[in-house]
Parts: C-alpha cells; sequence; structure tokens
C-alpha cells in the first residue's frame, strides 16, 4: 500500500505482513489447537517478530512505538484478518500510565508483566438511583454503586473504575475484584464472542491510594484511554476493510455459474467500486491522523472522525461483500459471517457513533473547539 512509509515503519509492516502470512493465518485456520495454546502460539511468534513489546511503555521493557507505526501494524494485521487473535501485544498501561507507589507495584508492574489482568467500569446502567460514587473518610474511600458493561471484569484481578467522589469530581480508582462488597450480579457474553459483568459496589472500602492521579482527573484520564482504544479500532477496521475487498475481488473475478465472472457485470462494479471509496477515505483519515498526532497534536476531534467513519465503513463493507459473495458468505464457517458479527459491536464500544456525532457537534458549535 502506498503510505509513504518511513523505511523503519515499512521494515515493522513488512516484519508483521510476513508474520500474519506464515504464521498467523495457519494457526488460525487450525481448528485442532485450542484457545490456550492458540494464545501461547501466537504470543511467541509475536515475541519473535518483536511486536509483542510495542504497546508496552519503555521503562517496562517496552519499545517506543509511534502511532504510525502502530497503525501501519494493525492495519496490515487487519487485512490478513489475523489482528484479533489473542495474546499478539503485551498489556498496556492503560489509565495507570504513570502513576507512582503505591499502584505502581501493586497494579501496574504486575498488569504489565501479564501476572495481573485489569478491566474497565465507566458505563453506568439506564435504571441506576445514582452514578457510582465515592465518600472519603479518613485515608479511605468508600464506594457504592454498580457498573453495568465491563469487558472481562469477572476474570480480572482488579476494575479501575470512574467513581465520582463527593465535593471532590471523577476519579478513576483501582477496586480489587474480589474485594469485600464488590459482587457480579450478572454475566453476559456479545455477539462478538466477548464477555462482560454487572458489578454492583456495596460499601467497598479501598485505600485513598488507590485513587489514580487526583480526585477530579477522573474524566480526562478515561478519556485518554478511550481515544486511544478509539484510534485502535479505526486502524482494525481499515485492515479488515482491505481484507473483504480482497476477498472480493478474487470472487468478482472467478468463474460463476452464470458463465461470466460477476465482475464483468456493471452493476456490480458500481457497488464494489463503492466499497474501494469508502475504504480509501476511511484509510486516508487514518493515516492522517497517526500523523498529526505523532506531531505532538491534539487529536481528540480527528480521532473522534476517524472512528465513526471507520467502523461505519467497515460495517457497510462486511454487509455489501457479503452481499456480492452471495449466500455462501453467511455459512458459519465463512470468514464474513465472523467478521459481520465481530465488526457489528465497533459502532458501539468506545462511544456510540451518534453519541460521538453530538460530542464533535457541541465541541464546536458550543465552545469553539474541534478543528478536523
Ligand atoms: C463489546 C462491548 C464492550 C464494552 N466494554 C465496556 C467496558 O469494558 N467498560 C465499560 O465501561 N463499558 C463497556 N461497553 C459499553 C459501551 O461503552 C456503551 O455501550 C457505549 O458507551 C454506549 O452506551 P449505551 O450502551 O449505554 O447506549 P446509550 O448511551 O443508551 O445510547 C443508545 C443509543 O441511543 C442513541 N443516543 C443516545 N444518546 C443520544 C444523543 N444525545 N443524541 C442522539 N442519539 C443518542 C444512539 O443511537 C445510541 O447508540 C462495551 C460495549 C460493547 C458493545
Amino acid at each position: 500500500m502506498p503510505e509513504s512509509l518511513p523505511t523503519d515503519i515499512a521494515a515493522l509492516r513488512d516484519r508483521t505482513e510476513a508474520l500474519a502470512r506464515d504464521t498467523l493465518v495457519p494457526l488460525r485456520d487450525d481448528d485442532s489447537i485450542d484457545a490456550s495454546t492458540l494464545r501461547a502460539r501466537v504470543r511467541e511468534a509475536s515475541k519473535e517478530a518483536g511486536l509483542f513489546t510495542t504497546t508496552q511503555p519503555e521503562d517496562f521493557g517496552g519499545t517506543r512505538t509511534s502511532l504510525l507505526a502502530m497503525t501501519a501494524v494493525r492495519d496490515t494485521l487487519g487485512a490478513y484478518n489475523v489482528g484479533h487473535l489473542p495474546g499478539l501485544f503485551g498489556p498496556g498501561p492503560g489509565v495507570l500510565a504513570g502513576v507512582d507507589e503505591p499502584l505502581k507495584s501493586a497494579y501496574l508492574t504486575p498488569l504489565l508483566a501479564g501476572e495481573k489482568r485489569a478491566a474497565f467500569g465507566f458505563t453506568e446502567p439506564d435504571k441506576a438511583p445514582r452514578a457510582t460514587w465515592g465518600v472519603i473518610k479518613g485515608d479511605r474511600l468508600v464506594i457504592n454503586g454498580q457498573k453495568s458493561y465491563v469487558t472481562g471484569g469477572d476474570d480480572a484481578d482488579f476494575i479501575n473504575v470512574l467513581v465520582e467522589i463527593d465535593d471532590r469530581g471523577p476519579a478513576m480508582v483501582v477496586v480489587d475484584r474480589h474485594a469485600p462488597g464488590v459482587e457480579v450480579t450478572a454475566r453476559f457474553g456479545t455477539l462478538d464472542g466477548s464477555h462482560h459483568a454487572y458489578f454492583e459496589f456495596h460499601d467497598v472500602d479501598v485505600p485513598l491510594a488507590h485513587v489514580i492521579g487526583k480526585p477530579g482527573e477522573g474524566i480526562p484520564r478515561a478519556l485518554r484511554q478511550i481515544g486511544n482504544t478509539r484510534l485502535v479500532f479505526a486502524a482494525e477496521s481499515i485492515g479488515v476493510c482491505r481484507y473483504v475487498i480482497d476477498f472480493v475481488t478474487d470472487h468478482l473475478n472467478a468463474p460463476h455459474r452464470s458463465g461470466t465472472p460477476l465482475g464483468a457485470r456493471e452493476g456490480v462494479r458500481m457497488r464494489y467500486a463503492d466499497l474501494r471509496i469508502k475504504a480509501y477515505a476511511a484509510r486516508s483519515m487514518l493515516y492522517r491522523t497517526a500523523r498529526l498526532g505523532d506531531a505532538g497534536e491534539n487529536i481528540f476531534n480527528e480521532t473522534v472522525a476517524t472512528k465513526v467513519y471507520a467502523t461505519e465503513v467497515v460495517g457497510e463493507v462486511v454487509d455489501m461483500g457479503i452481499q456480492l459473495v452471495g449466500g455462501i458468505a453467511l455459512r458459519t464457517d465463512h470468514p464474513f459471517e465472523e467478521l459481520y458479527r465481530r465488526v457489528r459491536t465497533l459502532r458501539l464500544a468506545e462511544g456510540a457513533s451518534d453519541i460521538l456525532r453530538i460530542n464533535l457537534a457541541k465541541g464546536r458549535l458550543e465552545r469553539e473547539l474541534g478543528r478536523i
């Protein structure tokens, strides 16, 4: 792909491509290996190719990797439909980035070493009388409330929870999964195959030192983490667009039972061209946003716009891809069937499309912010 990448990033992209083609695709397609073996083999291969540490901070043995480089990596993995495989990347710090003691030794270090797992508790249910709140009592914080959609929450060792601290404002707070008063009241899966939990907090008593940063800083911290994930979603979406369009290209050129390949028909070509136009637009947004971020610009709005557009485009591309390939693409062993389920979640997770649209409009209309 002609992205005019600097030589070092082009080399990383090529390494990623070799890893995807020679190792990850065969692993993905091997039905004889179980989930934990798959994770272990993917991790080993990723470490060997130098990808595993790209998401980790340098002072924890990570590799300094620019947004552009990570974009090229995730785009490439998506183009082989392997970006979703477990174990590809080392755990990142998330909202714990830059914390001091005691959180550093007790949570951040074991998290980065893969010894502890974290989850993110942000979304509140519709019916709660009050969003999750905390009251400071000396050097303790007592938390009550609930979070309705915590991915991986049941298996996590701790949850980073957004808590409204009385008189101080919102804060992200580390809460041990099995602390007294922490209750999982529902466990559920979603159509992309991921698992989540509904949490209730009843007088959960944590040290005040479990507040990440200062009380009042919770929303910007949470949004920074969400912003990073939004760009990840966009890059994976762009890669998947390429995977689907390449697959459709082969299909349209292949013999068809009518005697003429489908790609010879003008109506089909119109649909096919639309897929390419939209994927190109989304791809251009993504690479531009990554470059702006690497140049030190504030890319909040560009990231929102790219997340909305890329995740909507990949939804359209997969949907039309299925239409053009026909009924066979809905077989449960067809890659498009799995992709259809997987990409649907991207328009809700890390911000529903229309809510993000409202935010983009609000920033410009009410605060005169928001260059895009
Ligand atoms: C796979 C997946 C994983 C998730 N993981 C986590 C997690 O780990 N931690 C966590 O905290 N949350 C998680 N979530 C929850 C996610 O953050 C929310 O689903 C998302 O923010 C949308 O909130 P909601 O579902 O409450 O929808 P709502 O906010 O109720 O919105 C529903 C719909 O109403 C419409 N709408 C709402 N407000 C407006 C408005 N002002 N203007 C116009 N239309 C509007 C939109 O169409 C919107 O899609 C996850 C969700 C998914 C799907």
